[in-house]
């Protein structure tokens, strides 16, 4: 039976859940509040990123996103590039946790390759040749231009399906009979989906209270396009990344590269640093990233952070032109101990928020999961 189908939020996760309703028949309106989406969705490094996801259901669902995504490309004319990853190894403690991943690879039902510092500079201009030992090549990443992909789905969702979209529409209250409010306008919904990112104040703010989930800033910088045709070709990361995504925690040499870096350079641990650089269709090479967690969230930016980034940046990776076109921020809502956070707080309205720093790499996955199960 075809529903009539509210979505609020016209994020990655939103726009997910409105493709997934869509093509089951329903018809999908999704609200958001600004007059194009700005959210975390199109702050991002455009990274799909199943490697960084644990082995087992989580990389599962980040591989089929990965798909989503190409047939995105295909169907829905959004620039999407296959372009792999490399996490480069610039000290012993970092070649020693890749080395163990790989071999590791086989059983986790992760595909990926050691590479030598040769192979790594065959693969990647950008990658600092001083000091590089190693690489560890992954050809299962995506890279997608945020503010272009997120902002062009809408017109594919309705030129496809018909999803109406109502931007510059808050939503303020909800009611039984699910009905949306915003100003004087209501509408009437058999089931709304609430994909308000870090918004924990607008719809069910006790819900969302004591849902566990915390805010996350993270500081980002982009320089301006690469002159000629120059590529980065694969994303890389730095062996700082190592310490974020879980996937290395099955590696025995982690606690050792943790050691170091938290007794070497504190600093990066005190604001969450780990760097990463992807290049865009437009040439320009996007770098971040740093983490601070609710309470010490400012609205200034630390310019420290910044300078930190950089520093860490020029050791691993060599760019032809440095210069840093824009500056910015974005938030995330991110669970502590879950891909996202779901919740039906009314029979038929379902919240989906929270997921951290992989929202791009895991939205298309969740919400097919999502759409399966209600079906
Ligand atoms: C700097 C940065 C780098 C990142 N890098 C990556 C990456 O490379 N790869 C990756 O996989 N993930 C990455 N992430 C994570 C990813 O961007 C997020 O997980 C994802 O964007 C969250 O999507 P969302 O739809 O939940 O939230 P958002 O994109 O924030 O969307 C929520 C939307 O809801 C709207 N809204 C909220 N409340 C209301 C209301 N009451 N009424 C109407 N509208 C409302 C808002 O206006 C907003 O547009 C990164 C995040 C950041 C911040």
């Amino acid at each position: 039976m075809a529903l009539d189908v509210g979505v609020v939020g016209a994020g990655i996760v939103g726009l997910a859940h409105a493709w997934s309703a869509a093509e089951r028949g329903h018809r999908v309106t999704v609200f958001d509040r600004s007059p194009k989406a700005s959210g975390a969705s199109i702050r991002n490094f455009g990274m799909v990123w199943p490697i960084g996801q644990p082995a087992g259901d989580a990389h599962a669902v980040a591989m089929r996103s990965r798909a989503r995504w190409l047939q995105l490309a295909s169907e829905g004319n959004v620039w999407v590039v296959p372009c792999g990853s490399i996490h480069l190894a610039h000290r012993d403690d970092e070649w020693a946790v890749l080395h163990e991943f790989a071999d590791l690879a086989p059983q986790l039902g992760v595909e990926c390759t050691l590479l030598t510092a040769e192979q790594v500079r065959m693969r990647s201009p950008a990658a600092n040749p001083v000091n590089l030992i190693g690489g560890l090549f992954s050809p299962t990443e995506l890279c997608v231009n945020p503010p272009a992909a997120i902002r062009s789905i809408p017109a594919f969702l309705s030129a496809r399906y018909d999803v109406h979209f109502e931007f510059s529409t808050a939503i303020m209250d909800l009611d039984s009979g699910w009905t949306l409010a915003a100003d004087t306008r209501r509408w009437v919904f058999d089931r709304v989906i609430i994909c308000g990112g870090a918004d924990f104040e607008s719809l069910f703010p006790a819900e969302l209270q004591r849902s566990g989930l915390k805010r996350c800033k993270l500081q980002m910088l982009k320089t301006r396009s690469q002159a000629g045709t120059w590529r980065i070709g694969p994303h890389l990361a730095s062996g700082l990344t190592l310490r974020h995504y879980h996937n290395f925690d099955v590696c025995p040499s982690l606690d050792t590269l943790k050691r170091r870096v938290a007794t070497e350079t504190p600093e990066l641990d005190r604001f969450g640093i780990h760097v990463m650089a992807s290049q865009n269709d437009e040439g320009c090479v996007v770098l971040g990233d740093s983490h601070e967690y609710d309470t010490d969230i400012e609205p200034f930016d630390k310019s420290a952070i910044d300078e930190l980034m950089l520093r860490e940046l020029h050791s691993v990776i060599d760019l032809p032109d440095w210069t840093i076109e824009q500056r910015w921020h974005g938030i995330y809502a991110k669970h502590p101990g879950l891909p996202i956070f779901k919740s039906e707080p009314l029979p038929d309205v379902f919240i989906r928020t929270g997921t951290g720093g992989a929202g791009m790499t895991m939205a298309f996955g969740l919400a097919e999961q999502d759409w399966e199960h209600w079906s």
